[in-house]
């Protein structure tokens, strides 16, 4: 079995709130940290655009985290909008649909997302990949279920016979409670910077600035965001 190096973290980095408050984490803890991102013919490369913004921001910010905070890996991943022609990917209106799910829902990406990065990441070498998925604010998708990230890190252990494992600190966090996370990290300035800088909103608006940051204010995942960051104001 091949032996990878758990000093160093490979970050699934969407840009969004999670994801960057995952990224902080990360580099408080490992040695080494790269990030990893999937193109996948998102609606908005304006969640591309907060990847970069978030780095370059926490590089600026924390001198100390610059030195650890490696290479940013960009995966074309655009077979799966084939696959999905959701909502996200295609110009859909967001609802839940049929199934029971959000329109937004791409069967089975965090599976296939999991498995691209656990290959980067034993090619480099990394033994720890850090993911934001939460099943607290659980939204309708049962590929952030811990159970389910579980197997297929099993699988990915067996199939590329290595030791990687995944780390998910956010995992049993509210999102009010991850934002009090962040804090006791990467202080006010930490949660300052992920509010301005992270993208959430799924129609891609950044117009608009409210208490929690940008975005549409009417979308799901704008209203998550909406929620959470007045449960942390008022805890
Ligand atoms: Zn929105």
């Amino acid at each position: 079995m091949r032996k990878l190096d758990h000093n160093q973290a490979l970050v699934l980095f969407s840009g969004g709130q999670d994801s960057s408050i995952t990224l902080l984490w990360a580099l408080d803890r490992f040695e080494n940290v790269e990030t990893i991102g999937f193109e996948y013919g998102q609606r908005h490369a304006i969640e591309l655009d907060a990847r970069r913004a978030v780095r370059r921001e926490i590089s600026r910010a924390y001198p100390d985290w610059a030195g650890k905070l490696g290479p940013d890996h960009l995966i074309d991943a655009r077979g799966l909008k084939e696959i999905g022609e959701t909502a996200m990917t295609a110009e859909q209106e967001i609802s839940i649909g049929a199934d029971g799910f959000p329109t937004t829902f791409v069967p089975g990406r965090n599976l296939v997302f999991l498995t691209l990065a656990s290959g980067l990441a034993y090619r480099r070498g990394i033994g720890v990949l850090v993911g934001g998925m939460c099943e607290t604010d659980f939204s309708g998708y049962p590929d952030c279920r811990e159970a389910v990230l579980d197997a297929q890190m099993q699988a990915n252990r067996l199939g590329m016979d290595c030791d990687i494992r995944l780390e998910t600190p956010l995992m049993h966090l509210t999102k009010g409670a991850s934002w009090r996370f962040a804090e006791d990290i990467a202080g006010q300035q930490g949660v300052a910077l992920v509010n301005e800088h992270s993208h959430t909103c799924y129609r891609g608006v950044r117009a608009e600035h409210h208490d929690w940051g940008y975005g549409c204010g009417e979308c799901p995942a704008c209203e998550l965001r909406a929620k959470g960051w007045v449960d942390y104001q008022s805890a």
